[in-house]
Formats: C-alpha cells, structure tokens, sequence
C-alpha cells in the first residue's frame, strides 16, 4: 500500500482526468499555501449523555485558500500527506490548537488527529511532544486520534510512534472503528483507551439496523476491554435515544454542535450558550 500512495495517478479516462484536475489544483494551492494564515482549527465538542456536559473537544482542520475556498480536509488530507506536506501542516494546526487550549479547563480532553505519515516519521514524534512542552501543554490532557487504516499502513512504525506518546502520557483513540479492515486483531494490539465508533453505523439506528448490532458489541467489547468508547455522528433525537437505550455515555455530533471556532466552543464551556 505504501508504494501505491505515492505514485503519480493513472489516468484512464475523463473522469480520472478530472478527478487528477481536481488533485493537482488542490496540491498547487497547498504548495503555494501560507499555512499559517490560511489553516485554522475546528472544534466539535463531544458529551457526555448522562450529564449533559462536554467532556472534551476534536480538532478538527479547516483550510479557506485564497485560490479554492473552503477546502474541506477529507480534500486536502490525502494531498498533504501525498506531497510531503502533512508534518509541517500537522504541527501547525497543533500549535493552533494548544494556544486556543490554553485557558480550557484541564480535565477537558483535546482530541487531535493524526494522518498515517504522522506516524511512520520519527522526526515527527520529536518535534510534537516538543511543541506540547513549549506550549507548556500537559500531555495526559491529549487524546490522539488514529484510523485503523493509519495503523496499517506502517504497522510497525506505527506501534514505535504509538508507544512513544504513550510513554509520555498522551492517550490513544481508535477513530472510525468498523471502517478499517481485520478490525478486531488491531484492537488487542494497540495500547487503546478509547474507540470511535463511525457515523456510519449511526445513521437512522433502530432495533432492525445492522448498525444497532455493530454499536450495541462495539459497546460491549469497549466495556470488558475496560476503555471509554465515543460514538461518532449523532444527528437526531431519535439515534440519542437509541443510542442511550443501549448505554452509550459519550457522542458527539451536530445534534449537539457542529465544530465551531474558539469563541463559541468557550461560550458551550461556560454555559454561556447552550448545546
Ligand atoms: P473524523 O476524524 O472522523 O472527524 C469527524 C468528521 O465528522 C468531521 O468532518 C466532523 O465535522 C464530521 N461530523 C461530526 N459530527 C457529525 C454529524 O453529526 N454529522 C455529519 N454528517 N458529520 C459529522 P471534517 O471536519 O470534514 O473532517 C473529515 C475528516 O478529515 C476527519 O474525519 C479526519 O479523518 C480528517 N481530518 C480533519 N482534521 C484533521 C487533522 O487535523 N489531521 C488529520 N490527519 N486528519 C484530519
Ligand atoms: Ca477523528
Ligand atoms: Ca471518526
Ligand atoms: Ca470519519
């Protein structure tokens, strides 16, 4: 997979041709890109559902380029990382984030996400657990998000850049569980303290979905597992009280706020506005 990433797409026909317009206007303007100016972080809040109250916060990317708009990150990811862009991005927007952090109070996990490139580059490691000691950042306040997929991609640079945040204290999220491939032997193999349970489960989940079956062992599994499992998406009533029949304790999703800038994520955090 990992020779794959790297090669140049093949075009076979109109619509990979306008697929590569599309890839190659998105890795010109990120080359031309003042990533400091133009990037900036999201958060999406995610609560608990029994108080009612945010027990943490996702960073989320956001990229407004002079010369494409909003460019949403499922867009700009892939390219970044497939221009050797993403490190640099990377420690950018987590810089973004630790400063927005900094009067959040500090039993309020700060969810980051990190990209399979991330994790297969040992300078990389260095240089973020470095930035989290300029920001004078406590790293058990941060929980890194990574995707099945990331993880197998490099396995076992992967697991080495794992055990090294973990050793300092940074807690491990499994993002988009159910989505990756050979799910299952990933989960007892990695230091885990938190699975991510995908939208895509969620969606209009009732008694006779598939979905209902998936979250309800996902629920189980994370319970004897002994690790905290937020599920991904909600949108409705409905879904939440589905989800909470089955004893989910922590979502996040638009039904209680889509990410917002630092402002109005610190007016949630106050009661100030309400989710
Ligand atoms: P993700 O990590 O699974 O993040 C959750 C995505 O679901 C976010 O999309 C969020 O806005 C969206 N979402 C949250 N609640 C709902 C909901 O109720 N309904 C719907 N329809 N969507 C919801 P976003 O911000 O567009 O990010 C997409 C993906 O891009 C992320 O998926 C993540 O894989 C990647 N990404 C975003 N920021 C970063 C970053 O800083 N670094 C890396 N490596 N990847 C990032
Ligand atoms: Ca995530
Ligand atoms: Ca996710
Ligand atoms: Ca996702």
């Amino acid at each position: 997979a990992k020779q794959n990433r790297n090669n140049p797409i093949v075009v076979f026909g109109h619509r990979h041709l306008e697929h590569m317009g599309f890839q190659t206007r998105i890795t010109q303007a990120l080359q031309a890109a003042d990533i400091e100016r133009e990037f900036s972080v999201a958060f999406q809040p995610i609560v608990d559902v029994n108080s009612n109250r945010i027990t943490g916060v996702e960073c989320l990317a956001r990229w407004t380029s002079p010369l494409l708009g909003q460019v949403p990150p499922g867009d700009f990811i892939t390219v970044a990382e497939r221009s050797g862009m993403i490190n640099k991005l990377t420690l950018v927007l987590l810089g973004k984030a630790l400063v927005a952090a900094r009067d959040w109070p500090l039993d309020l996990k700060v969810s980051f996400n990190l990209s399979a490139s991330n994790l297969s580059s040992r300078g990389f490691v260095r240089e973020f657990l470095k930035l989290l000691k300029d920001h004078a950042f406590d790293p058990v306040r941060l929980n890194c998000e990574v995707t099945e997929t990331s993880v197998m991609w490099d396995f076992a640079e992967a697991n080495r850049a794992i055990a090294i945040l973990k050793n300092a204290g940074i807690r491990l999220s499994l993002d988009d569980f159910g989505t990756g491939y050979s799910s299952l032997s990933h989960v007892h193999q990695l230091p885990l303290d938190c699975i991510k349970v995908d939208r895509s489960f969620v969606q209009g989940i009732k008694p006779d979905t598939i979905g209902y079956g998936i979250v309800k062992s996902l629920l189980a599994m994370s319970r004897e597992m002994g690790i905290s499992c937020v599920v991904e998406g909600v949108e409705t009533e409905e879904e939440l009280a589905v989800l909470r029949s089955l004893g989910t304790s922590e979502v996040q999703g638009y039904l209680f706020s889509k990410p917002v800038g630092a402002p109005e994520l610190e007016a949630l955090l106050n009661g100030k506005a309400s989710l």
